[in-house]
């Protein structure tokens, strides 16, 4: 059997590379470092935690990060049987021995007899004489590969640079304050003129606001971080900075907007969600970019009329990150649309930490080596965590009609806002209240995703 090319032995390409090679498909992984570091990567072991030693909660019952922990134990990760075995404690969290586990990593994969290691940096995209290949190079990809990737898929489809807003649960904001509408009711391909969510601030709230952000503590950059803004996604702070009217003209211009809650008064200013997923479980605050910290986020973005209780489903941020704009470009088993058999997965595919980038990563090793076995592609269900990140990175994305070439995909980790959603059973519904009616339906939702998620894995082998 002609083996798979895999760039990048970090968490996705070190995943990928087992998962194929389990399959009985041999592997060529190509990983760069030591030959070439990266600004964050300090050794040369594969899958090097590049920060923090958290895989985040463990718990598969109320967490979404602990339900993709759980599916990906059942579809025998390694990266998980290596945090496994090298774990520390961190309460409910999975927090790991990073140079133990790497190393643990690397022996399994360096020991297998279907995959060799090459130590070298692919310097632009795979030849073509790979014919099955994944590049999974992370948020650091080389600059070699980055452009080449640029030139292949188009430059605006490749984000250097992560420009995050916040994103927020549909059901914690108030619409009894908020509305829906359009500026101007524009109805745009695919619209209906109420494709946003409005909160309207008086004079005094619009000035509190704009102080909160001047004065909030902000993250630094770090050095490798020095990028210039885009024009396009300056943090709101540095808006702000610009003088108190900015935003006013800017993201938060109360033009061609009606409160339907009180058509009389004329808001002061307006901020808008934009809808981030199909679902319509996700809203997207529109121009928050921002580098206030994630405590500060919550706080100051609370004092907005009708997010007062908003649950965030991501915070926003800015850092350097690779990663293509997937919803366009790749096909829904990870394929690059314009070459078949070259796939992505990892961070470069928009989705976001350790975890998330495995995940893609056994995907990806799972799909290229059922397509060189010759056996069919079965995605894994939506209502899986599997499935709605997968989705989250292919499909489901909502493209906004009135900014054009505005996207509104952007990394994330994954969440339950990515899952359809599901109903406890009505006499326990009728039962519950509050908290407990949400943790009975994150436990219907893990539940349901286990089950489907057996029953995927099954019928694969
Ligand atoms: P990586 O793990 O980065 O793996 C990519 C690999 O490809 C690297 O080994 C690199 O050397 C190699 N490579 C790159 N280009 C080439 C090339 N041309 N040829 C050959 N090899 C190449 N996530 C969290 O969950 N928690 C955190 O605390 C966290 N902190 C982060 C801090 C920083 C500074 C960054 C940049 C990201 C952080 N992330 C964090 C996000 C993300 O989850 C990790 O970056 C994660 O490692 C991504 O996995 P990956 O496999 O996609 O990329």
């Amino acid at each position: 059997t002609r083996p798979i090319h895999i760039v990048g032995g970090g968490l996705a390409g070190s995943e990928a590379a087992w998962q194929a090679a389990q399959a009985g498909v041999p592997v060529i992984l190509h990983e760069m470092r030591p030959v070439r570091g990266t600004e964050a990567h300090k050794t040369q072991g594969l899958a090097e935690l590049v920060c923090s030693n958290s895989f985040r909660s463990d718990d598969a019952e109320s967490n979404a990060v602990g339900l993709l922990h759980a599916e990906m134990r059942m579809a025998g990760s390694l990266i998980m049987a290596a945090g496994d075995a090298h774990q520390v404690p961190a309460g409910g969290a999975l927090a790991v021995d990073r140079d133990g586990f790497s190393q643990a990593v690397t022996e399994k994969l360096e020991a297998h007899p279907l995959i060799i290691i090459v130590r070298e940096e692919v310097a632009g995209l795979p030849p073509e004489d790979w014919d099955q290949a994944i590049i999974a190079t992370g948020p650091l990809t080389a600059p070699s590969l980055a452009q080449a990737i640029a030139d292949a898929t188009g430059a605006d489809a490749l984000a250097f640079f992560d420009a995050i807003a916040p994103i927020v649960h549909f059901d914690s904001i108030d619409m009894d304050t908020c509305w829906f509408q359009s500026r101007y009711d524009k109805v745009g391909p695919g619209g209906t003129g109420k494709d946003y969510i409005n909160c309207p601030m008086d004079r005094d709230q619009y000035a509190a606001f704009i102080q909160a952000l001047l004065d909030g503590p902000k993250t630094e950059f770090k050095e490798w971080e020095g990028t210039p803004y885009f024009d396009g996604c300056l943090p709101i702070e540095v808006m702000a900075e610009r003088g108190p009217e900015t935003l006013r003209y800017g993201p938060l211009k109360p033009m061609g907007l009606t409160n339907a809650h009180n058509p009389q008064v004329k808001a002061y200013a307006v901020v808008q969600l934009r809808q981030d997923n199909a679902l319509g479980t996700l809203y997207n605050m529109v121009g928050f970019q921002t580098k206030l910290k994630h405590a500060e986020q919550v706080r100051v973005f609370r004092t907005i009329p009708g997010l007062e209780n908003a649950e965030f489903a991501r915070l926003g941020g800015l850092h350097r990150n690779t990663y293509i704009n997937s919803p366009t470009l790749l096909d829904g088993s990870l394929q690059l649309k314009s070459r078949p058999g070259l796939r992505f997965a990892g961070q470069i595919t928009g989705c976001e930490g350790y975890v998330e980038s495995a995940s893609i990563g056994l995907l990806a090793g799972r799909f290229a080596a059922a397509e060189r076995l010759g056996r069919a592609l079965t995605p894994p269900p939506l209502t899986t965590a599997f499935g709605a990140l997968l989705n989250h990175i292919t499909g489901g994305h909502i493209v906004s009609d009135d900014e054009p070439g505005k996207r509104s995909f952007q990394p994330m980790n994954v969440n339950f806002g990515l899952f359809p959603p599901v109903e406890v059973p009505k006499e326990e519904g009728k039962r519950l209240r509050g908290k407990e009616k949400t943790a009975a339906r994150k436990k219907a939702l893990t539940a349901r995703a286990l089950a489907d998620c057996r029953q995927w894995l099954d019928g694969q082998s």
